[in-house]
């Protein structure tokens, strides 16, 4: 029992920097069908000190970082 919380990153893909997310996002909504629930956009991660990409509302995102 020595797990102590975990970053909210983890598991998810890191991008070093905001161009790579941005091209990263480009690509994902370039292959993708219109309708489905893509990532949106990405926020620069206070864990990990680089870049994910989320499919959440910002202001959703804000609420939850708050904690
Ligand atoms: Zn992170």
């Amino acid at each position: 029992m020595t797990q102590r919380q975990q970053p909210g990153c983890t598991g998810k893909k890191k991008y070093r920097t905001a161009a790579e997310a941005d091209a990263m996002l480009g690509l994902i909504w370039s292959l993708c069908k219109p309708g489905r629930r893509l990532e949106s956009r990405y926020y620069p991660c206070d864990h990990c000190g680089q870049w994910h990409l989320t499919s959440m509302p910002l202001a959703q995102a804000e609420t939850e970082h708050a904690a």
